[in-house]
């Protein structure tokens, strides 16, 4: 059984919810947006400070562009400070698109009866795996519609398909989960295939907007939607992700609705979300949501360096949703994880397809990607920046979970594990996969960063790991 509501259905008027929509709206309406006061707000954040749900509405109202440049300097400080230029790059991987749920917004919904109906068996999920591999990726999120066919049962069995799956030196590190909530056993099931991330999108936190836009199946219950990290939680998985698609409601609303949500998950559990995720809507068959909500890009900028300045340690996740000028604008100002030759028809990745925008058919896909990027590609252009491309995984393997926060709060983690870390990783791509150019452009990157490191902790170390792999040795980390 996938779900069974009589396990969770609560009488509304005890449904007490973390998300109180008169207190987001208060503290929108009351905030002050002084300049002395939206400087000290960035000063705190600056000072490692998380910021209040008040704080935070006081940099979403703020509309003088003096400030607005100050927030966005702040961010990126910030950014620098807490999580120097690694960048994390993964693929996502669809398994199915099945769906009982009718979201408006998404392609995949029930009453889109043009959509092509697949669910790749476990062949064809190691081909697309095999594929990944051979592009050099080590961190995959699966994700699938929701469906009775995708039991817990069944998502444990595919992220199991995707550990077992070699190739050559390549393989899948970490595999994180983007599915429709379940109950606290089946949770329990999932998380013994060992999983990474479990990341669940809220979509709205305003429940008369999900409504609106939830028509039918069980994501129509608002209040099963909100909890099921708590499910997860419950289950033992401490490793969660939330996110608000952006475009269905007002977006200073959203935001607050997922600091809200971080508060919540913090005070119950004392771990907040590993990631934060915020897309925004892009174009599905037969779209049909209320446009007027929408995020203009200079809005949607001014989001990704708010969150950062309001969640200093949580990962914030962007994907091929957004067009690559975006997508390089913002991650000087918060973003940690990106996805990097993406393509999202299901089984897209073994058929040799690099997506591209135009040709995308959207009876085959989700929505609409503005990301045509090939992994290598990006690779090189952050390279060229001066990022460090990272496919660490280190930290889930040796059990440090939490580790955004440990990175924010124990002085030198990044210079002792996260860099030298990602430094390996991308050592190990250089080797296997990349083309002679990025090979030379990486390796000087490397020299610069290890020049820079020197004299920490693991330098010498480093240097030595960092030979082992030019001889052939994998896997090797901090
Ligand atoms: N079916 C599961 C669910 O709804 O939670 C898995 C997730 S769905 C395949 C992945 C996410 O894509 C959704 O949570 C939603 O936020 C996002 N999404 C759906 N339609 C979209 C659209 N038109 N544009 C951008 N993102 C969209
Ligand atoms: Fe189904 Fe998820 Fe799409 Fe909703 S967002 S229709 S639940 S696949």
């Amino acid at each position: 059984m996938i779900y069974n509501p009589e396990k969770y259905s609560i009488p509304d008027e005890r449904m007490v919810s973390f998300i109180d929509p008169d207190e987001i709206w208060h503290a929108l309406n009351n905030a002050n947006t002084d300049k002395s006061r939206v400087r000290d707000i960035i000063q705190a954040s600056l000072n490692k400070k998380r910021l209040s749900l008040q704080e935070t509405a006081d940099l979403l109202m703020t509309t003088d562009p003096e400030l607005i440049e100050e927030i966005l300097e702040g961010a990126r400080q910030l950014k620098e400070k807490v999580y120097g230029e690694r960048i994390v790059l993964f693929a996502p991987l669809y398994v199915g698109d099945l769906c009982t749920n009718n979201c408006l917004y998404c392609g995949f919904r029930a009453s889109n009866k043009e959509i092509k109906r697949v669910t790749l068996d476990f062949g064809e999920l190691e081909k697309e795996t095999l594929a990944l591999i051979d592009q050099g990726h080590k961190r995959l999120i699966l994700v699938y519609g929701e469906h009775p066919k995708y039991s817990a049962q069944f998502i444990h069995d595919t992220v199991k398909v995707v550990y077992a799956t070699k190739h050559q030196n390549g393989e899948i590190r970490r595999v994180n989960i983007n599915a429709a909530p379940f109950d606290i056993e089946g949770f329990r099931v999932i998380k013994d295939a060992g999983i990474g991330t479990y990341q669940i999108f809220q979509e709205t936190y305003h429940q008369p907007t999900y409504a609106k836009v939830h028509t039918r199946g069980m994501k129509s219950d608002y209040h099963w939607r909100l909890t099921a990290l708590d499910r997860a939680q419950e289950a033992g998985i401490d490793d969660v992700g939330i996110g608000a698609l952006f475009g269905l409601y007002d977006w200073r609303f959203e935001a607050l609705g997922l600091v809200r949500h971080v508060n919540h998950l913090e005070a119950v559990y004392h771990v907040g979300p590993h990631t934060i995720s915020f897309p925004r809507v892009q174009n599905a068959m037969n779209l049909d949501i209320d446009k007027n909500y929408l995020v203009k890009d200079d809005e949607f900028v001014r989001l990704v360096a708010i969150l950062r300045l309001a969640v200093p340690y949580t990962g914030m996740i962007l994907t091929a949703r957004e067009p690559a000028e975006i997508r390089d604008k913002v991650l000087r100002f918060g973003v940690s994880q990106i996805d990097g030759g993406t393509n999202i028809e299901l089984g897209g990745y073994s058929k040799g397809k690099t997506a591209v925008a135009a040709s995308q058919d959207l009876s085959k896909e989700q929505f609409q990607i503005n990301d045509t990027r090939s992994l290598n590609e990006i690779m090189n252009e952050l390279i060229d920046k001066g990022y460090i491309p990272s496919f660490c995984t280190a930290c889930y393997r040796l059990d440090r979970t939490g580790e955004h926060f440990m990175e924010f709060t124990v002085p030198g983690f990044i210079k002792r594990f996260c860099s030298p870390n990602a430094l390996l990783t991308l050592a190990e791509y250089l080797e296997d996969y990349a083309p002679m150019q990025t090979k030379e452009q990486g390796y000087i990157l490397i020299e610069q960063k290890v020049n820079e490191l020197s004299g920490s902790q693991n330098t010498v170390s480093l240097v030595e790991k960092l030979q082992q792999i030019k001889e052939g040795k994998r896997d090797l980390y901090f």
